[in-house]
Parts: structure tokens; sequence; C-alpha cells
């Protein structure tokens, strides 16, 4: 896998004790840019500050300077989110969790279905930044498909190994060997805004997907809710995510690896809105407050259940490999 990102400067910051590289536009290469936003890494409350800027060209938003790959390891604490298991929660909360996360997968699979049709039985389906597998394990319940799943962490890999018995592999797209058009469907759930280097995994994406297969992406979306709440959106969660696609920029970059995008659907998760509401009031660190957290964000995200249609924080994108 090639890089495609070109990189300006690499640098030690003092403010963050962590080394960082400044880069040209991730989209088109263009290296003038405007500040849009100032931020910290709110969610583990680490020192320094980050900046989102628009590139003057194509108008992608992608954090500029950032930590360098090395670097974004600690931002990824082993209590991260994408990383937690039910069983590791408060036994009070587990079931409450178990039923956000199913809904969670099944609502991935209608919207998935909304572009690519019903998925038949024996399909063949990588879920690339997999975590625990919960989407996969939907997936092969309700439609009998034979998921892969790709993660990077080794203490997941060994879980969804060990314990769930289901098929993974461990790295990144690019560093683990699979064959040209392998897949019929290749999933990247919240996982793209993550990646350094994004062109460079569509190309991989492509290469395995088969012709006229498809590909699936849940990204942030920056709408209303990114505007009234600022840096305190949760859904920006800085440096973790590193690049926010529109629709507009997502087009270009999928239809430059080979992709073309049929469908987008911007959608919320109903009271996913009180996460924001908790941060702007300040408070933050989430870690402290971890039992309260996802009662009180309930409790700050009810009044806005009624307008939720109208304020999407996520889009749901599939695309066609021609
Ligand atoms: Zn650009």
């Amino acid at each position: 896998m090639s890089a495609r990102v070109s990189r300006l400067r690499r640098f030690q910051s003092e403010e963050h004790a962590e080394e960082q590289e400044e880069i040209a536009c991730p989209l088109c290469g263009g290296t003038r840019s405007t500040p849009v936003m100032v931020t910290r890494d709110l969610l583990f409350a680490k020192p320094g500050h980050y900046t989102l800027v628009a590139c003057a060209q194509c108008e992608l938003r992608f954090v500029n300077p950032r930590p360098t790959p090395p670097s974004l390891g600690p931002h990824y604490p082993a209590d991260y989110f994408g990383y937690s298991l039910h069983e590791d929660e408060p036994p009070l909360l587990q079931p409450f969790l178990r039923s956000i996360a199913r809904g969670i997968s099944l609502r991935r699979l209608k919207y998935l279905e909304a572009g690519v049709g019903r998925i038949q039985p024996g399909a063949k389906l990588l879920d690339v930044g997999c975590g625990v597998n919960r989407f996969l394990h939907s997936v092969r319940d309700q439609r009998g498909v034979e998921g892969l799943g790709l993660d990077f962490k080794p203490e997941i890999v060994s879980y969804v190994k060990d314990k769930l018995q289901m098929p993974i592999m461990q790295g990144s797209l690019g560093s683990v060997p699979l064959e040209d058009g392998r897949f019929d469907i290749v999933t990247m759930l919240e996982y793209l805004e993550h990646e350094p280097d994004p062109l460079a995994v569509l190309d991989e994406a492509r290469r395995i997907t088969r012709q006229g297969g498809h590909l699936a992406l849940e990204l942030p979306y920056l709408g209303l809710v990114s505007r009234i709440f600022g840096p305190n959106w949760w859904n920006y969660d800085i440096p973790r995510h590193l690049i926010f696609f529109t629709p507009k920029t997502l087009e270009r970059v999928l239809a430059r690896a080979g992709f073309e995008l049929l469908h987008v659907e911007k959608f919320t998760l109903p009271l996913y809105i009180g996460m924001s509401v908790l941060q702007a009031l300040g408070l933050r660190h989430w870690r402290k407050h971890r039992e309260l957290y996802p009662v009180l964000s309930v409790v700050t995200g009810l009044p806005f259940l009624p307008f939720q249609a109208l304020l999407p924080e996520f889009m749901f994108c599939v695309a066609r490999a021609v």
C-alpha cells in the first residue's frame, strides 16, 4: 500500500509532549488552508491544542498539524469505547448497553441493505476496524454471511478469536495479505475518520472488493449539531478523528479509489446529543463519571428526542466498486 499523504514537516511538540507532523491536504494535496476551530483531546483530558483546518482548494476538513502515527497510540487507551466489553461495565448498565449495541448493529444493516439490497447467505464481508465484532455477529445471525473482522489491537483480536470464536485478522488494511476481489462487501464503520492515510486505505479496499461489490462507510456528519456545539461536539473527538468528509468530498475521494457513491443516509443515535450537552456543561473527563455518563446523557438528550431527524450527527454511505 503506497502512502498518499504528503508530510511537509515533522517536529516535537512541547505543548503536547508528542511528535507531530504537518501535512498537505490528504484529498487534493493543497497546502493552503484556513483554521476552523481549536480544540483539545477532551475525552482523555490530555494537554495541548489541536487545530481543525479547511483546505482552501477542496474544502476537506482535517486536523493539522496532527500526532504522527506512533504518537496516536496514547490517544487510544484500553478503556477507549471501541474496545470496551459489556462484561467490564457496571452490571446494572449491561442490559442497557447490550440493547443499544444491538440496535446500532441492526440499524447499520438496514442502511447497508438500503444501498446494496438484501444480503445473500454466504456473502463475503470484511469489517475493517471491527472492534469486538458486534456488527459481524449481528449480520451473521440475521443473514448468514461469511464475515471476517480486521483490527489492529491484539487484545481485541484474541478476545474475538478465543472467546467469541469468530474469524478475525490482526492488523490494518495493507498490512495483511488479502486476495484481489475477495470480498462482496467491505465495511468501515466509524473507521476512516481515524485513518492517517484514507486514500491509501480506500485504494486497498478497492483492490480486495470484487467489481460490482460494495463499500460501506459510517462517518461523522458535520451538520447543525457540530455548529451548535463547536469543540464540545462529541463526534469531533479530535485527535482520534483526523478527517471530516462531506458527501461532496467523500464522493471525490471515493471516485479516486474506484468507487461510485450510491447512497448517503444521514442519521443520529437517539440521545447521542446528550453527550455533547454534557461536554458543553463542563462535565468532561467521562472516566471520572463513567457510571453516571450514560444515565446523564439520556437525561440531557431527552429534550432533543422529538427533533432527532433534523439533527443528524453521522452519515452512512454505500459505494459500488466500478
Ligand atoms: Zn484539499
